[in-house]
């Protein structure tokens, strides 16, 4: 997706080696009509895959997954990261270590929004370990009903999330995939296949 490499490119800060901050349009400010290509992007790549509902994490996979829950015209669920005193009854609840912070907890979602005839579309933000994806699939699991794929904003290729997901036999479909972060410059898989 060339705008959204655009973007990444001119308002994308690299932390480190392996972190990109993307708060000038994604993960803090959100860009709102960059956001309505990312759902327009998700819902043409799972156009076929028959999905019921769309499956996020807060706070930042919200806006990328309801943006592809209304391309597809269906309704969109985010897992919470937090206790909350109206989530109480019938949680379903994995448990997934963050890659940012550094610490496992768990996530939940409420049993009554997932069924299992539902045909589930994960979305994420980023992909680095897979660790959150894989929570949300298993939180699908749970629920009895089925994951047909997995849309993530900006994959990192160099970590061992992609390989993870795919290797389980997940539809992995991400919008941009970095190769490289190395020495503060964004380098995209797309970029080595061009000049391959
Ligand atoms: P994973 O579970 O795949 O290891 O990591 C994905 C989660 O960690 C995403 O939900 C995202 O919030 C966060 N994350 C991973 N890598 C980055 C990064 O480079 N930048 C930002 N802003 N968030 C990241």
């Amino acid at each position: 997706m060339q705008l959204l490499q655009q973007k990444i490119i001119n308002e994308g800060t690299v932390l480190s080696d392996h972190v990109l901050k993307v708060d000038a349009f994604l993960n803090h400010q959100i860009d709102p009509q960059l956001m309505v290509e990312v759902g327009k992007e998700f819902a043409r790549r799972f156009q076929n895959d028959r999905i019921t509902k769309v499956l996020t994490i807060e706070s930042s996979g919200i806006a990328p997954g309801l943006m592809a829950a209304l391309e597809l015209g269906v309704p969109v669920i985010f897992a919470r990261k937090r206790k909350s005193l109206t989530l109480v009854n019938d949680l379903l609840t994995a448990s997934v270590h963050s890659f940012t912070k550094n610490e496992t907890s768990d996530i939940s979602v409420s049993q009554k929004f997932l069924e299992p005839t539902d045909n589930v579309l994960i979305i994420d933000d980023f992909l680095a370990n897979g660790q959150a994806a894989l929570g949300l699939a298993n939180i699908v699991e749970l629920a009895g009903a089925k994951t047909a794929g997995i849309g993530i904003v900006i994959e990192k290729s160099f970590q061992d999330g992609g390989l993870l997901l795919r290797d389980k036999g997940f539809k992995v479909e991400s919008l941009a995939r970095i190769q490289s972060l190395q020495g503060g410059k964004v380098t995209f898989v797309e970029d080595l296949e061009v000049v391959r």
